[in-house]
């Protein structure tokens, strides 16, 4: 399934699903299996074709998983992995080889810049990070040894979006793929492959499971780039439990709703702070006053609950006074689940060809599905905790 000519939120609650195939049962059962049985010699000769042949390459309930994630993202073909994280490093792995050269943008998740550093330079590839404004003048920074431009739009800890048609229609031209980390729209308010984008991943462990109690990643891509992603994947054994899938493709059925919520409580929430005397800037794309929002709108059909913004105070001891007495707002890792976080953040230290220094704390938040009167009566009382320092 490339396209559909249903609405998003009509996908969302029918693809991935064939109940006539499970005794009518409206979900995909949990297939737990390692070995699949054929009926005769003729059959187990002919399993090199057969989509069901053993647990690790596939179950029917992960099946049914990639099916739902190519109708969400709009792509060919999709693999469930472990972890977000996986995903990323099935693409990254896919295309080094001695000598090659990705370009990767500077704003990307930390682990992903930590594969490049660490991982790929072993193999021998290098890696040039780019500024994350750069569109169509990445050109400049092609080489005929670039395999790959990573993108990541909005940057997830400092939210800004990229030119992704302008960045896809060059590396066309050179012959270049293309992949981005699709995980902070969660695919419902942006298709990457619809702008010539090869290969898109997503940490399903955020908004696809929505409910913070799942490790899950998603890689969809076009079919020219399936079988080499694929391979990579088989050869690393990376395989994705029934009980995960179905949990995701639960969460799925409620994404829309679930998204239009963050949409609508994420862009109340960052108007108001904009209004706030503590706050020094608000970096949400979704905001019209946002010097990415032009960039935005042109891409993205709405905004998920993830953004930032800056506050003056900079002193730890301050600042736990403000974030400890938090009884909404979570302190951890992770986000796209039903409640919000909030975290000071630290984006300058995963940065080398641009920088991050916006004159004060950088605070990430997570915008969940709590009523955001609550959330700003919180967040007000966190800011007058914070004691300015008597002169
Ligand atoms: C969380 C995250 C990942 C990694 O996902 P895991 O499931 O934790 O491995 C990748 N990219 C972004 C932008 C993330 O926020």
């Amino acid at each position: 399934m490339t396209d559909s000519l249903l609405g998003r939120d009509t996908v969302l609650s029918h693809c991935g699903r064939h109940p006539a195939a499970h005794s009518g049962t409206v979900n995909t059962p949990v297939y737990r299996a390692s070995t699949i049985l054929f009926p005769t010699l003729a059959a187990l000769d002919a399993k090199e074709g057969a989509r069901l042949r053993y647990g690790r390459r596939g179950t029917p309930s992960t099946h049914a998983l990639e099916d739902a994630i190519c109708a969400l993202e709009s792509a060919d073909r999709a693999l469930a992995m472990p972890s977000g994280v996986s995903a990323i490093s099935v693409v990254l792995m896919t295309y080094a080889e001695p000598g090659a050269h990705f370009l990767v943008v500077d704003s990307s998740y930390g682990p992903t810049r930590k594969f490049c550093n660490q991982l790929l330079q072993k193999f021998g590839v290098e890696t040039t990070y780019y500024d994350p404004t750069k569109g169509a003048e990445i050109e400049a920074l092609i080489r005929p040894e670039t395999k790959l431009i990573w993108m990541e739009s909005p940057g997830s800890q400092t939210f800004e979006v990229q030119d992704v048609a302008a960045i896809t229609a060059v590396a066309r031209r050179h012959g270049v793929t293309t992949a981005i980390d699709n995980t902070w729209s969660g695919g419902y308010f942006f298709q990457p492959l619809k702008l010539g984008v090869d290969i898109s991943i997503q940490a399903g462990t955020k908004y696809i499971s929505g409910h913070s109690d799942l490790m899950l990643g998603t890689l969809a891509c076009t079919e020219a780039s399936y079988e080499a992603l694929r391979e990579t994947y088989l050869r690393f054994g990376l395989c994705v439990g029934a009980d995960d899938a179905f949990l995701a493709l639960r969460g799925l059925r409620t994404m829309a709703v679930r998204m239009q919520q963050h949409n609508a409580s994420g862009l109340e929430i960052g108007h108001w702070l904009k209004d706030q005397p503590e706050v020094l800037q608000v970096m949400h794309p979704g905001l019209p006053s946002d010097p990415y929002h032009a960039l935005f709108a042109k891409q993205f059909s709405g905004s998920s609950g993830l953004f930032g913004f800056v506050i003056a105070e900079t002193d730890r001891t301050n600042l736990a006074k403000m974030f400890d007495g938090f009884t909404l707002f979570g302190m951890g890792s992770s986000w796209g689940g039903y409640e919000s976080l909030m975290t000071p953040s630290n984006p300058a230290v995963y940065r080398s060809a641009s920088t991050w220094n916006p004159g004060g704390q950088t605070v990430r938040i997570h915008v969940g599905l709590e009523d955001p009167k609550d959330l700003m009566n919180e967040i007000r009382a966190g800011f007058d905790r914070l004691q300015p320092a008597i002169a």
